[in-house]
């Protein structure tokens, strides 16, 4: 019989990372068991680190954004509609800027070490105007971040047509954020899967995880469809597929739950861009093999994988706002993919309690290429039983307990607009 010390369940990236950082001492025993249920969110991933994007609602957050907008456009007030940018509580931010800060010296040593490329491109993150009300947004986003304005740079519309000449004419500047990069999300996956498997990380990859076994209150081993994996402790690290396995592991909820996101990516072209874009309607990046990359949605609709002609029309007309050449490109393909939301979109990490032997590291929901860096720190943290780089506190699993120790009811932002 296998035994282990450490099996982690899911091989998304942040699986592979937990596999990774844990991994480099080469002490452990491990073993990594991913079974490819559709939408899997690494494979679908922009693989924006967009730090500060994604921390005040850029990015991802355009279409809530969008949402915000037009309520504001149909409210009958006659007044210049406020505008709130939604920006991410201070913890996150912080781990968010750690995490990125992390990637350059993670890429050099994957390479070095391992021989991997997740294709790492110093970009910025340039939100784009057309009009009044996108400037009053990025002005409120600015100011919203006193703290970090080393990161905020504002682009005339000389300088953004100079930078990238694609760019309509239409469009009157923009604000960037100098320090939000991007990566190639597939390649970073298998970049933290092949060191791991370097490192003796024992992949169990088209394999279910189908039970787990506890003795008393603590958790002994993961089944799966190659057999039982003893285990001194398990990582739930199993995307938006995590309330399954933290029920079969702890008998608890966890609320964890899928959020679609629809993605339209062009034929191969010649470099037309030279950073990542986010405007009102979309994002727009063009990844390493020449590919226009257009995101996403935000849609709560169950485990749901398909895609629908209206949001790519949508996706697609947002984009030629910006790039108008894109309407002589082709749409490659489309996809979409399970984002592993939370209620209060932050991570939940470390341990459930009253159970030994269990750590959650899910609920990454639209930044977990950025955050894969630290999460796979701070496990290796957990699992030593050293002192987190991060307080954990504000993505503990507690934060959704009351006082009784009962689950508190709690709503999803973009499900409530
Ligand atoms: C359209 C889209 C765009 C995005 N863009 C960005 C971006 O630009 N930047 C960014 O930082 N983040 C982005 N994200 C978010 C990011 O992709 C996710 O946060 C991240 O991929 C989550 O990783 P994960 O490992 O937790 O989950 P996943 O990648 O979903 O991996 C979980 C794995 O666990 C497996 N699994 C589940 N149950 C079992 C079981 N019982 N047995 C075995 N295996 C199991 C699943 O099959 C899956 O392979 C985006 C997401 C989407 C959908």
């Amino acid at each position: 019989m296998n035994t282990y010390d450490v099996v982690i369940c899911g091989g998304g990236v942040i699986g592979a990372s937990v596999a990774y950082f844990l991994s480099r001492q080469r002490d452990l025993k491990i073993a990594l068991v991913d079974y490819k249920y559709p939408g899997n969110a690494s494979r679908a991933s922009a693989g924006g680190l967009w730090s500060m994007g994604e921390s005040t609602g850029l990015g991802c957050g355009v279409i809530l954004f969008k949402t915000l907008s037009k309520q504001m456009e149909e409210s009958a007030t006659g007044k210049t509609p406020e505008m709130k940018p939604h920006i991410m509580p201070e913890p996150f931010f912080d781990m968010a800027m750690m995490s990125n800060a992390m990637y350059p010296s993670l890429y050099k040593e994957l390479l070095e070490k391992h021989n991997v490329d997740f294709k790492l491109e110093r970009t910025g993150l340039k939100f784009v105007m057309f009009d009044q009300y996108d400037r009053l947004y990025a002005e409120q986003i600015a100011a919203a971040v006193p703290n970090r304005q080393e990161h905020v740079r504002w682009v005339t519309q000389e300088e953004l047509r100079a930078e990238e000449p694609q760019i309509s004419p239409e469009a009157i500047g923009a604000m960037e954020f100098d320090c939000d990069h991007q990566i190639n999300p597939y390649r970073l996956n298998e970049a933290y899967l092949e060191a791991a498997r370097q490192n003796g990380v024992e992949l169990y990859l088209n394999t279910k995880v189908t039970g787990v076994e506890r003795t008393g209150n603590k958790v002994t081993a993961v089944k799966t469809e190659q057999g039982q994996l003893n285990c001194k402790l398990m990582v739930n690290a199993a995307g938006a597929w995590a309330e399954t396995i933290c029920k079969l592991a702890t008998g608890y909820a966890l609320p964890v739950f899928p959020v679609k996101g629809q993605v339209v990516i062009t034929e191969k072209l010649p470099k037309m861009l030279n950073g990542c874009l986010t405007t009102s309607d979309c994002y727009i990046a063009q990844k390493d093999n020449g590919e226009i990359l257009i995101g996403s949605t935000t849609e709560e609709c169950g485990f749901d994988t398909s895609n629908n002609i209206q949001y790519i029309k949508e996706l697609s007309m947002g984009a030629l706002k910006s790039i108008p050449a894109l309407k002589e490109m082709n749409i490659k393909r489309c996809w979409s993919g399970l984002r592993p939301g939370s209620p209060d979109e932050l991570p939940i990490i470390g341990p459930v309690p009253g159970v030994k032997g269990y750590l959650n590291a899910c609920g990454h929901f639209r930044t977990g290429m950025l955050t894969s860096a630290i999460t796979g720190k701070i496990l290796d943290e957990l699992v030593r039983g050293q002192p987190t780089c991060v307080d954990i506190k504000p993505f503990s699993y507690e934060r959704f307990l009351n006082d009784e120790g009962k689950m508190i009811g709690a709503y999803h932002l973009e499900t409530a607009l």
